[in-house]
């Protein structure tokens, strides 16, 4: 089954733009589901719908059917990225960081982990462009969460230690620019989170335009190449990386499923990575781990 999207409207808008990734302009057709047209960059291999819906035209998805999305599933939600910061190691990192506890959640929803995190003392905040879920979250969790995208929130520099984003970097219009905006928000030293789906990953190979993550609000789908590729482009060293999702459910026999479940994860094939990235102290020169 394929993951949540709304479906595209009529009025929307298009517009066919160079690769955020390496500036390339030449694209080879890779998947097609309705209206929706994911291509590849001949240079970098970024997969990208192209031309894509313009940004006043996305926005617009993140309405109220959305909001009650997030709202009906956000245990479940903040259960995975839980389990997500604890396979990057999140825990080992906040130990090293005592006097930093300070937290960004971007398309927090309705900002239930950066509550999390309050609750233990944090400055925890949120971002979150459908303002019914980022109002919901401010009135109910205490939580201070900007009801806009990043770039308005103008947040000043080096302001958060940590800077998280879960599913929600493939739906940006300009992931360049908004990964250049996370570099500034952060501390020196501080840690960019970053999950979203493997392009790479055994289920994308599997099902290709039948993946699950081939849907419309996905504008992005980045893989282990890509993804790192464009993180040090933005300046950001790479510190690690984990995967994980093997077979979904009923897709294959159990004992299969089992078996494949406890491969991906060393091969790094699982269906969604999660990265973690660091803004350097200072000027360090080369990036000394190389991913
Ligand atoms: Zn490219």
């Amino acid at each position: 089954m394929k993951t949540f999207s709304k479906k595209p409207a009529q009025h929307e808008s298009r517009a066919s733009i160079p690769c955020p990734v390496c500036g390339g302009v030449s694209f080879v057709p890779r998947w097609s589901v309705g209206k929706s047209h994911w291509v590849a960059c001949r240079q970098c291999k970024l997969l990208m719908q192209n031309p894509q819906p313009v940004a006043e035209d996305i926005l617009e998805r993140y309405d109220d059917e959305y909001f009650h999305y997030e709202k009906e599933n956000e245990e479940n939600f903040l259960n995975l990225m839980k389990l997500g910061l604890r396979d990057i190691g999140f825990d080992e990192l906040v130990s090293t960081s005592e006097e930093n506890r300070s937290f960004l959640d971007i398309g927090c929803a309705t900002g239930r982990l950066s509550a999390s995190l309050k609750d233990q003392g944090w400055r925890a905040e949120g971002v979150e462009v459908c303002r019914a879920a980022a109002e919901f979250g401010t009135r109910n969790f205490g939580v201070p969460i900007f009801p806009g995208t990043l770039e308005e929130a103008g947040f000043s520099d080096n302001s958060f230690q940590f800077v998280h984003n879960s599913h929600v970097i493939e739906h940006i219009n300009r992931p360049d620019e908004f990964m250049a905006e996370i570099y500034r928000v952060l501390k020196p030293g501080g840690y960019y989170i970053c999950a979203t789906p493997n392009s790479h990953g055994l289920q994308a190979l599997l099902f290709q335009e039948k993946w699950r993550s081939a849907i419309p609000d996905h504008l992005f789908l980045f893989s282990l190449h890509t993804l790192p590729l464009l993180a040090k482009k933005s300046g950001f060293h790479i510190i690690r990386k984990k995967t994980w999702g093997g077979l979904g459910k009923g897709c294959a026999p159990d004992w299969l499923k089992k078996l494949v479940d406890s491969m991906v994860k060393p091969l790094v094939w699982g269906d969604v990575m999660i990265y973690l990235f660091q803004k350097p102290h200072s000027y360090e020169g080369e990036n000394p781990q190389p991913d």
